[in-house]
């Protein structure tokens, strides 16, 4: 394994997240010929490639099977021609966020809970991810444009959490996480800091002593929410990062979405509540997908999802069958499918 590992990692330091960062695959034909699927089996989208370009983080890579275009990590990354299609009822805003967006760098959806958007910048690009439209550029302030959400913040004493989402949070740089972390613990009502993230699983050397001093040293109860859709994605350094974390007493959950051709299948998702557990984390949500544009290909039918549950919580324990979630426009919390 590691030898497979350090042959796509071109940097001289591999142990640097932030040049892991900085040099990631951005060009179809690198990929192509690292996996040794060159030329392409399935076309590329020469216009969502534009919108959306195709970013690949070499660790991530370094996992995927040469030769398989089928492979599930793959599937993640691909920007298909399959994303051309336009479906009648998938749109830029499905979840209508714009709606939820009182200041910049924060969505207040749910009570108790706000949500802020630390960095535009995340290490992959997900071809199913549902704020592949999303105005970054309005909600990732500069530091003193963070005054509006804080003072949002300070203001409603209704907020118990405030959870860093996407973009990545983790892209963004420890000084800058750190310094927003101090202001929300300075906000007295606030006790909670959850962050969504793909990082430790795409780039495990982000799970550094830097990162583990502020996470540490805050008042705040932190939450880390993985986003694990597969078993393949965890690999020894991954485990490690993780164990790193777990062992600084961080609580660990994980979300996937259920996505068609990569973990539609109950046999997965049971080695995937399995192997997570084997390193103290546990299932959370299992979202179905959110009709954005350009994702439909990942999409199965509601009755599937189900059936698929259905037979995980024939095969593991209650605590090990994730909750099966929708997004809901307009409603005050996600809404349990199973
Ligand atoms: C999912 C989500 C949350 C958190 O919801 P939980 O059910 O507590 O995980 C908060 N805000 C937004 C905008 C969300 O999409
Ligand atoms: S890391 Fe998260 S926000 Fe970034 S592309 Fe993937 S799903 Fe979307």
């Amino acid at each position: 394994m590691p030898v497979s590992a350090l042959s796509v990692i071109k940097s001289d330091s591999p142990e640097k997240w932030q040049v892991i960062l900085s040099d990631l695959i951005t060009d179809p034909k690198e990929l192509l010929q690292i996996l040794e699927l060159d030329p392409p089996t399935e076309e590329i989208s020469e216009s969502t490639l534009k919108q959306f370009p195709l970013r690949a983080p070499r660790p991530y890579v370094a996992r995927i099977e040469k030769g398989n275009w089928k492979d599930p990590l793959l599937r993640q990354l691909w920007p298909s021609y399959l994303e051309d299609q336009s479906p009648p009822d998938y749109s830029i805003d499905p979840l209508i966020e714009s709606l939820s967006n009182p200041v910049p760098g924060l969505l207040h959806k749910y009570s108790g809970r706000v949500l802020l958007t630390p960095t535009a910048q995340c290490a992959i690009h997900c071809r199913y991810c549902f704020r592949r439209h999303f105005d970054y550029q309005l909600n990732t302030p500069s530091r003193s444009g963070w005054n509006g959400a804080l003072n949002y913040i300070r203001q409603d004493h209704s907020i118990v959490e405030v959870i860093y989402s996407g973009g990545d949070p983790l892209a963004a740089a420890d000084r800058h996480l750190a310094w927003l972390t101090k202001q929300i613990a300075q906000i007295s009502h606030v006790k909670i800091l959850r962050i969504h993230t793909r990082l430790p699983l795409l780039i495990p050397q982000r799970v550094n002593q830097t990162l583990v001093d502020w996470l540490t040293r805050t008042r705040l109860k932190v939450v880390l929410v993985l986003h694990v859709n597969h078993p393949k994605e965890l690999d020894q350094q991954v485990i490690s990062a993780i164990n790193t974390l777990d062992a600084n007493g961080i609580t660990i959950l994980n979300q996937s979405v259920i996505l068609k051709d990569v973990n539609d299948n109950s046999r997965i998702l049971a080695e995937l509540s399995q192997a997570l557990f084997s390193i103290n984390v546990l299932p959370y949500y299992l979202h179905t997908l959110d009709k954005v544009l350009g994702v439909a290909h990942f999409d199965l039918r509601e009755k599937e999802a189900l059936r698929i549950i259905d037979e995980l919580q024939k095969i593991l324990p209650g605590y090990l069958v994730p909750r099966l979630v929708r997004e809901v426009p307009g409603m005050e919390s996600k809404t349990t499918l199973a």
